[in-house]
């Protein structure tokens, strides 16, 4: 009988390639994947470091494995496993803990062909190529970046991922090639850090314009690329220039922010002022006025006070973005700042301002959307609503949209459809959409 196996993918993009490439490993038949609600003899959990909540998740997940079968073999792979391999064994529950280079043999290891270890001390940081095929098979991660070589006071990712280091532009352009052969119709761009792209060996080989302008040039056909998360100071008006005339790349930018206060950029050590952030997000709106702009911002980073706090909201609020992620700042160890022993916000204090963000990134999110009723988009359906009365998808301007089921638009999944956006659902926010004839 074949062994039943399940994975679980926690935090990044990254990750959901990373883990999508490893569970094709498991396409024989010595195996069947299963969901993760379902009862399996293998689970493979792919972990995150980011933030303590995802730590606590973590655990919480394997809790829910082992309650579907207490004697699964359960592994631990990703950021949180590589970090502190040892602190990961002793969890209950885990059978072996792989390295960011032993996750991509997973197979040898479940077949004992690798040598019994539990868990391994030594840090890897090779490049393994990755992509994801979800369920939906309707959008794919493409990574294209690993690591980082910035070193942000809060941030725990350059030690669990290592240096910067780039897939081959060649590569990229076959897995784009490859992917859109499969009828997938959207790629997202992925890395811990895309806009220093270019990093092979330790040499810098390409830059991030090279390969925008290599797609660009080189794939003839197949659905649209999206970029995940850039930063502000790696983000060249002559990228975004590229990209307002691009057949393929859509107009959305991601671009984190952390802190609307110079003072905290600082502290963060974050290589640019809010003025430069400013800069770009009015380039964009000059050469693509419907583009959506996501950030990032960190909530009670130590020495934030409400001053500096209120900087940060009178900045967003005049700052021509689509919605912000907010993330309440949890000190990660052996980061620069948890060290910081001064100025720490406490619980309440960050939940407040979290919670008062959160309300602001909404406002922006309707206005953005209002602003755009009634023109065409193209959207990319890709999932049922659970009563099956919608089908979902997004825009190239990363709208959520929805259209009624009927005969015609139930056979719309994983394709791409000219519509007008209707009207704003106010029972979910979605934009409501109607087929272009
Ligand atoms: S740019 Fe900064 S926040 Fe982003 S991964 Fe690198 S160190 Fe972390």
């Amino acid at each position: 009988m074949k062994k039943k196996v399940a994975f679980y993918t926690i935090g990044c993009k990254l990750n959901y390639a990373e883990t999508s490439t490893i569970s094709r490993k498991f396409s024989n038949f010595y195996y069947q994947h299963v969901s993760f609600k379902e009862y399996a003899d293998i689970y493979v959990i792919n972990s995150c470091s980011v933030t303590k909540n995802a730590e606590n998740e973590f655990k919480r997940i394997i809790r829910s494995a082992l309650s579907k079968n207490n004697k699964a073999f359960i592994i631990a792979i990703g950021c949180y496993a590589q970090l502190n391999p040892k602190k990961v064994y002793s969890i209950i529950g885990v059978n072996l803990v792989l390295n960011d280079d032993e996750k991509y043999r997973i197979i040898d290891f479940v077949n004992g062909y690798e040598h019994k270890q539990k868990y391994n001390n030594k840090k890897n940081y090779s490049y393994y190529s990755s992509y994801s095929i979800g369920e939906n098979r309707t959008r794919s991660f493409l990574k294209i970046q690993d690591g980082c070589d910035y070193k942000c006071s809060y941030c725990i990712i350059p030690q669990s991922r290592g240096p910067s280091r780039s897939d081959y532009i060649s590569n990229i352009l076959n897995k784009i090639k490859i992917i859109f052969k499969k009828g997938i119709k959207e790629i997202v761009l992925t890395g811990i850090n895309i806009g220093d792209y270019g990093k092979i060996n330790g040499n810098s080989k390409y830059t991030f314009f090279d390969l925008i302008q290599s797609i660009e040039d080189n794939i003839k056909e197949g659905g649209r690329i999206r970029l995940s998360s850039i930063e502000p100071n790696l983000l060249k008006n002559k990228h975004i220039e590229f990209l307002s005339k691009s057949k393929f790349f859509v107009p959305h930018f991601h671009i984190p922010l952390q802190s609307g206060s110079n003072k905290i950029l600082g502290y963060m050590r974050r290589r640019y002022k809010k003025e430069l952030f400013l800069e770009k997000v009015k380039f964009i709106r000059y050469l693509m006025p419907y583009s959506y702009i996501g950030s990032d911002v960190i909530v009670g980073y130590p020495g934030e006070t409400y001053k500096y706090f209120i900087e940060t909201y009178n900045f967003l609020e005049e700052l021509d973005i689509s919605s912000i992620h907010i993330f309440t700042y949890s000190s990660r160890q052996n980061t620069l700042s948890s060290s910081i022993t001064n100025g720490i916000c406490n619980i309440k204090i960050k939940k407040k301002r979290n919670k008062i963000l959160r309300l602001l990134s909404n406002k922006k999110y309707i206005f953005f959307c209002k602003n755009q009723l009634f023109t065409k988009k193209t959207v990319l359906f890709e999932k049922f609503s659970s009563d099956k009365n919608y089908l979902y998808g997004y825009t190239e301007n990363y709208i959520r949209a929805k259209i009624r089921i009927n005969k015609i638009s139930i056979l719309y999944r994983n394709t791409l459809q000219n519509v007008v956006l209707n009207k704003i659902d106010n029972k979910d926010g979605i934009v409501i959409v109607k087929k272009l004839i």
